[in-house]
């Protein structure tokens, strides 16, 4: 599971002049985190603390994942839609090539749009799923496109001709109504139909129910997760898997993913993580599942290596039925200094489990191999890039969770460069009740929302356990909302427990108010900045914090504990007994692993749709208008550093050095050209 960026407060950085031409090397003190600005998003950039100091083997092992981290860019442009890839190539042939005049309105639409594609990795948005609206004609586009050499385009599909091109493209980009949503989640409907997605084709949501359900065996303890690297697709009307591997769909990166593995695999650290290198080149080569959970669980218990990597198909949020995993990668190395807060936490999982207000039946009877540590972010590849998480809790199926652990990271450097991108940018001022609630922020924001990542992440996810028979994806489309509110849940109850400051994780018990008051706020009212007017919430995270956020609101009107106050016309939220408010939580926390345990569809599905979905459209309105006077961008996303192995003149690798001037925008274009698979 992925912990997205929680907290708006956070991820609200001062917009700045600074374009794509910052080109001169920064110096540690002035570095630059702001790199690009466009639509709803901006464009950080992070730095990775203490690479210098890793051995010359280290280094040349996090070279080679890196790369293996960027060969699969492609796959998840193809996996979010089948037209994605033809779109951006066109796209991109215009950017390199067009000679006309680009300084009007319609050609700046059209990067303005490429611009979007890359920070989404497709032509729908990277959070609300909804596809872009293009700011040029279809006229002028094909126009344009016209104008090229037909060298430049992608044409293969097509004879050679652009006009087919066009005419396969065109109404992708410009009509509304096709492929509106890459994610449809909506109630109803056929969620697999109406989902823009490439998971998928010719092929209903019954169908996939019935073809997987065939598959699987409710009894059987350790369920392999049927579907995970697959395409399904109906052939002469029989329903037909096209696999993920060497041989099969997307042969060419993952043959390019395991060569780099295979160099990395040469520099390991130790045995253990050479054999977790080994079994992931196995499972890319085979495609089978038994050895993916094979890998994962070697994976869990290699708990000594300083370097870890994610590289595979591991979420399952871009499907509506969370079957079909996308490509993604992760490649970091431990924070020896933060990792010892998460050590403490972890340390006393067991104490956690006791102490929690859930039904005795869903708790865990023994703890087994949480393991948590914070880390900074060498590279991110696939759905963690440009739009990151800042946390990361894996693997993701329940039994291995249940029999062997699970490994949870928070990325520091990541949230230090939005907190850091962040100062000075007026957010506080217009959406905080008072000065009293700044003053808690200022001071301890940063700390209480770092550690309630790393409880939600090294505790929450890993906390309860299900009843006998209770297969993990009773819940549906509500399974991955109802998971993240429990782990939320389950890290802001013990952010305000005695334990934190006892711990020496909090400096003392006013402290979790800061990440209470930003917690209800966001909720409550600012994470709405994020939603288009006369939309509701579909995104899982947005749901899960508006269902805590909203319950705990209703549930203490009463008395009181959390009150909406206008002042000039501006709506506040304001906590008046923050006690009250962690007893609420505690209660819900309860409820939510109860539906979790049992696998309580209805409650599920009552929970979400009451508290989660809908938008009150003045509310939503009101905080618009505000957030749009301060100019800032609801969205961030990094570009990468680069990294660039030094060689001596028998052609060996003596050092690898790190370098942060690339822009958005040659990143891209970079990674097109030299990564270019599909
Ligand atoms: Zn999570």
């Amino acid at each position: 599971m992925k912990h997205k960026i929680k907290m708006l407060a956070m991820a609200t950085i001062l917009m700045t002049s600074c374009g794509t031409g910052n080109e001169k090397q920064e110096s540690e003190e002035s570095f630059n985190y702001h790199v690009d600005r466009f639509a709803d998003v901006e464009v950080l950039r992070y730095q990775v603390p203490d690479f210098e100091s890793l051995s010359l083997q280290q280094k040349k092992l996090i070279y080679y994942l890196s790369q293996a981290a960027i060969e699969g860019r492609d796959i998840l442009y193809d996996q979010n839609n089948k037209y994605n890839l033809t779109i951006r190539k066109t796209l991109e042939a215009l950017f390199l090539n067009y000679s006309g005049d680009r300084q009007n309105k319609e050609f700046e639409g059209i990067i303005t749009y490429l611009k979007r594609v890359w920070f989404s990795n497709g032509i729908h948005h990277h959070y609300a799923t909804d596809k872009f609206e293009p700011e040029f004609s279809r006229a002028y586009f094909e126009m344009v496109v016209q104008t090229l050499p037909a060298n430049v385009l992608p044409l293969e599909e097509y004879n050679g001709d652009v006009k087919k091109l066009l005419s396969a493209i065109s109404p992708v980009i410009f009509d509304k109504s096709l492929y509106a949503k890459r994610v449809n989640q909506a109630e109803g409907v056929d969620v697999i139909a109406t989902s823009a997605n490439n998971y998928y084709e010719g092929v209903t949501e019954k169908e996939v129910d019935n073809f997987y359900n065939a598959m699987r065996n409710p009894n059987d303890s350790m369920p392999i997760s049927y579907g995970l690297n697959s395409k399904l697709v109906k052939e002469n009307g029989k329903l037909v898997e096209k696999v993920w591997k060497v041989g099969g769909m997307y042969s060419k990166p993952i043959e390019k993913i395991v060569g780099w593995l295979e160099k990395a695999a040469e520099v390991a650290e130790n045995d253990k993580q050479r054999s977790v290198i080994h079994s992931l080149i196995d499972y890319y080569t085979t495609g089978d599942l038994l050895t993916f959970d094979e890998y994962s669980i070697l994976w869990v218990q290699d708990t000594d290596s300083r370097i870890d990597f994610v590289n595979g198909f591991i979420e399952t949020y871009g499907d509506p039925l969370g079957i079909k995993a996308s490509w993604e990668s992760v490649v970091n190395f431990k924070n020896i200094e933060a990792t010892k807060r998460t050590e403490k936490i972890c340390a006393n999982a067991q104490w956690f489990e006791v102490h929690s207000p859930i039904d005795p039946r869903f708790k865990k009877p023994e703890c087994k191999g949480v393991s948590a540590k914070v880390i900074n972010a060498a590279i991110l590849g696939g759905d963690c890039h440009p739009a990151t998480p800042i946390g990361i809790n894996l693997p993701n199926a329940n039994w291995i969770r249940q029999m062997h652990g699970s490994k949870s990271v928070t990325l520091e450097n990541i949230t230090e460069a939005y907190d850091k991108a962040s100062i000075g940018n007026g957010f506080n001022e217009e959406f905080v009740w008072s000065q009293t609630e700044i003053d808690l922020i200022e001071k301890y924001g940063f700390q209480s929302d770092n550690l309630h990542t790393d409880l939600h992440e090294c505790l929450g996810h890993g906390s309860g356990q299900m009843l006998p028979g209770v297969s993990q994806d009773t819940l549906k489309v509500y399974g991955a909302t109802i998971e993240e509110a429990r782990a939320d849940l389950f890290g802001l109850y013990y952010a305000a427990d005695p334990k934190m400051v006892e711990l020496g994780l909090l400096p003392n018990m006013d402290a979790y108010k800061a990440e209470y008051y930003k917690y209800m706020m966001n909720g409550l009212m600012t994470q709405l900045t994020r939603i288009e007017i006369g939309n509701n919430i579909e995104e899982s995270h947005m749901r899960n914090r508006q269902l805590i956020a909203r319950w705990v609101y209703e549930k203490g009107k009463d008395q009181q504990v959390v009150e909406l106050k206008k002042r000039d016309g501006k709506t506040f939220v304001v906590i008046n007994d923050y006690e009250k408010m962690r007893t609420l939580i505690g209660e819900l926390l309860a409820e939510i692993q109860r539906v979790k345990s049992e696998g309580d569809f209805n409650g599920a599905k009552q929970l979400v749709e009451q508290y989660g979905v809908k938008v009150d459209p003045e509310l939503h309105k009101e905080i618009k208008a505000r957030y749009e006077a301060l100019n800032l961008a609801p969205y961030k996303g990094f570009v990468n550093p680069v990294y660039r192995p030094i060689t001596n003149d028998k052609g060996e690798i003596i050092d690898i050095k790190i370098d942060y001037t690339e822009s958005f925008v040659k990143q891209m274009i970079r990674y097109s050209k030299e990564f270019s698979n599909l």
